[in-house]
């Protein structure tokens, strides 16, 4: 039953939307929070590595993709991250723009005001790392490029695929989430 509420959720949404402008999400959350349980993140962590912490289509895609993946190249597929919270996020925002000299930045979402997939739980994005058969995390872009071709049909959708090459993250087609 819990679709009903959610619909119930999304019509309430979108009515104080409409009166209350962009800032009505922080009314509607504990209006929707009462009607069913929501999923938790972790306490007391601000980011995790578990598969379990992500969407349940992630759940049952990425051992597939991993399977296919390792038959395809050789080489493995290890999770860095799943879910992360909105602080640990604005924490990876100020990287490449605290004033040190040459610093590259690493995102362009700062958690608040542009939210990424791994910021909501359980998480519809995931970080991986390419492991060689001698155990070596690869971080060579190439490595992680047969990617491209597999993720469609697992329902997923490639980073290093985006202008901004992402090439570690993976997330959920959007009408999967
Ligand atoms: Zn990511």
């Amino acid at each position: 039953m819990t679709w009903v509420w959610r619909f119930v959720g999304a019509v309430v949404g979108l009515y104080y939307r409409y009166r209350l402008g962009k800032n009505a999400a922080s009314v509607v959350i504990p209006i929707t929070a009462t009607c069913y349980k929501m999923p938790q993140p972790p306490a007391n962590k601000v980011e995790s590595r578990d598969l379990s912490d992500s969407h349940a289509e992630i759940q049952r895609a990425f051992p597939l993709l991993c399977s296919e993946f390792r038959a395809t190249t050789g080489n493995t597929l290890k999770i860095t991250c799943t879910w992360r919270s909105v602080a640990r996020q604005y924490e990876l925002y100020q990287i490449g723009r605290r004033g040190i000299p040459g610093e590259p930045t690493v995102t362009k979402l700062d958690g608040y005001g542009k939210r990424s997939r791994h910021n909501v739980y359980p998480s519809q994005a995931i970080d991986v790392c390419v492991v060689d058969p001698a155990g070596q995390i690869r971080w060579t872009r190439k490595c992680y490029a047969p990617l491209s071709s597999l993720v469609g049909k697992y329902g997923l959708i490639w980073g290093g695929d985006w202008a901004m090459d992402d090439f570690p993250h993976l997330e959920l087609l959007s009408t999967k989430a």
